[in-house]
């Protein structure tokens, strides 16, 4: 199992999720919020081979955060992943537009400069605004879009621009989800839970839940789960291998 994008330091109990996720012997990307949260959860991982922890400035918080930035270039070389940032155009935050495209901006010029990095991207409302981004910047590395919910238009966009795809499982219950999965590149898909923001059935998402997407995409790709199971774990092990960082961590699938 693979959970792509999660927030184990946002859980009540981050140690407790950790274990879990450990002893589940879930391949997990840890994605922190902001620079600050980086030493405390890149921490609360160490010792357990299959997470890695992401450097992020969640476009939520670029209006107050976004004086971390220096933080955020000092503590790069430490990690081959940067997550969770991107840009988010719901009406709540997109009076901040200004700023998300600012700090956006930066974290992908300080990416391209340090050889790349692969990037857990938050895009809702913002699909067209974040592949904008990302054309401005081809050397930031390898961009997965998280919870892509754009247009198909959009989709064909990203995936031009080399963009890999993360899912969770409430993609797996909509017709229009279903039809997403169907038509998404199968190599450059992973699975993911968003956890603890995103729910299901009013629980918090856990890295385990996302043992019953395998199901899901099996039908949707016309696959048994074990070829499911496989194809994803391959698609992990190259794209955690594709950017060559001159970090001290090892890729992801190692
Ligand atoms: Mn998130």
């Amino acid at each position: 199992m693979i959970d792509f994008h999660c927030h184990l330091d946002l859980y009540p109990d981050p140690e407790a999720a950790v274990r879990q996720a450990d002893e589940a012997r879930i391949y997990v990307l840890s994605v922190t919020t902001t620079p600050k949260a980086w030493r405390g959860t890149s921490a609360l991982a160490r010792g357990c081979g299959r997470i890695r922890t992401a450097l992020g400035l969640h476009p939520q918080l670029a209006h107050e955060r976004h004086s971390e930035l220096a933080l955020f270039e000092g503590l790069l070389p430490e990690t081959r992943y940067v997550g969770e940032v991107g840009l988010d155009g719901t009406p709540e935050f997109r009076i901040h537009a200004a700023i998300q495209k600012r700090v956006f901006e930066a974290v992908l010029a300080i990416s391209a400069s340090q050889g790349g990095r692969i990037l857990s991207i938050h895009s809702r409302r913002a699909g067209d605004e974040v592949l904008d981004c990302l054309r401005r910047h081809p050397d930031a590395g390898i961009p997965v879009l998280h919870w892509f919910s754009g247009s198909k238009a959009q989709m064909r966009r990203a995936v031009d621009q080399g963009c890999w795809f993360s899912v969770g499982p409430p993609m797996t219950r909509s017709e229009s989800g279903r039809a997403l999965l169907r038509d998404l590149p199968r190599d450059r898909v992973l699975t993911e839970t968003d956890g603890p923001f995103a729910a299901d059935n009013g629980r918090p998402l856990k890295p385990q839940d996302t043992g019953a997407m395998a199901p899901a995409l099996a039908s949707a790709w016309g696959m048994d789960e074990a070829a499911v199971a496989d194809r994803l774990l391959g698609n992990l092990r190259r794209l955690s291998g594709s950017v060559q960082a001159l970090v001290s961590d090892p890729p992801h699938a190692a």
